[in-house]
């Protein structure tokens, strides 16, 4: 069968390569399922390792197949797989728990304190960028078929559920938290995704990016749903608060750090401010009025916290969002599916598209491996 692999460490070594189909003899006591890759997504992660800034083959090999972004069909189940029969639609979790860290024990691989990841397409583990890949049932998410025509963004979405489960989680220390208002930076894939789902709860959000509103997709995208969408040359984040007011909470997925003290200092009094960027540089922030952010998140009771990675549960809320998001903004997700390229011989493409993504105004770049 084709995969898209690279070779770690090496910059621009994506490949097609021809390997053994899996068999799901592959996994143990009978909990293997065999999977038809139909779409899989491509995003930044995508991009860093192909051009070598992470990245880890499973032992023993000197490639790993790209692809954390997913969604397929059973094609075949183990003697003991009982949730899941051929035919079903799926999509994988990324992480697995291979470590040794108590958090793998417990199955919350995602809270992992190892240093060394086992994530799908990104470390240790062959991705979703194939024809097919084999898992065990317990790692797969059924897919009602309403939404199957846009499941591949279910694991971004998985991300941001778990950010915003985990500010629930950390507000119940204030026996009562309302949240109003929020103001999402940045309206890449992450950002729009982020709005929709503060939208379905209600949230008055505010969304901000770098491009000019007008015949922006995004900002469109941001207004079709009841959002303001500014762009930060016109408004900046700090000075946002004068025309909106203070945030409840704060979600940052710009990919650009020296905002996150910006945001900071937008926050309502108990107001939590979630990142989830993975800023690979080395940049410094000068100029950072240290002493009144530090004041103002001790006066407030402010908290800040980073959310990466996904586990089972996330990936279950992400499928109500979607079917809420397709039942309440009918079509809106399909238009975040902007460049579909068909085939994983053509993964060059997806590069030159996740490279300057700008100006072909790509949201989501994705693989259609297989027409269902
Ligand atoms: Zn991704």
């Amino acid at each position: 069968m084709k995969a898209v692999a690279i070779t770690p460490g090496e910059k621009g070594s994506a490949k097609l390569v021809e390997i053994d189909k899996p068999k799901i003899s592959d996994i143990n006591d009978g909990n293997g399922v065999l999977v038809e890759v139909l779409k899989a997504g491509a995003c930044g992660t995508d991009r860093e390792i192909n051009n070598a800034e992470y990245g880890t083959a499973p032992e023993g090999e000197d490639f790993l197949i790209l692809g954390h972004e997913n969604f397929g069909r059973v094609v075949e189940v183990g003697e003991n797989v009982r949730d899941l029969e051929k035919g079903d639609h799926v999509v994988a979790t990324v992480r697995r728990p291979c470590g040794d860290s108590i958090y793998d024990t417990i199955g919350q691989q995602d809270f992992t304190t190892d240093s060394e990841y086992y994530e799908r397409g990104i470390s240790r583990i062959h991705g979703y960028w194939a024809e097919f890949y084999t898992e065990n049932a317990d790692f797969l998410i059924k897919v009602p078929k309403k939404i199957a025509d846009v499941a591949v963004l279910l694991e971004p979405i998985s991300i941001i559920k778990k950010g915003l489960k985990q500010a629930e989680d950390i507000q119940r220390r204030l026996d009562i938290w309302h949240p109003k208002t929020a103001a999402v930076l940045g309206t890449g894939n992450v950002g729009l995704l982020t709005v929709m789902a503060l939208r379905l709860r209600g949230f008055e959000v505010h969304g901000f990016g770098l491009q000019e509103p007008e015949g922006y997709l995004h900002a469109e995208l941001c207004q079709a749903i009841g959002a303001t969408y500014d762009a930060t040359r016109e408004l900046s984040v700090t000075d946002s608060v004068k025309k909106y007011g203070e945030y409840d909470l704060v979600f940052e997925a710009t990919g650009y750090s020296p905002i996150v003290f910006d945001a900071m200092q937008t926050l309502k009094e108990n107001g939590i401010l979630i990142l989830s960027s993975v800023t690979g540089g080395k940049r410094t922030t000068d100029g950072v009025p240290s002493d009144l952010i530090n004041q103002e998140f001790v006066l407030g009771n402010r908290v800040m916290v980073g959310t990466v990675n996904a586990n089972r549960e996330h990936f279950e809320m992400g499928v109500k969002s979607i079917a809420h998001a397709e039942a309440m903004y009918p079509g809106w997700l399909s238009r975040m599916m902007t460049h579909k390229v068909e085939g994983l011989e053509n993964f060059e493409k997806v590069f030159d598209i996740l490279e300057n993504g700008g100006e072909y105004g790509a949201i989501k770049t994705y693989f259609e491996v297989k027409k269902s």
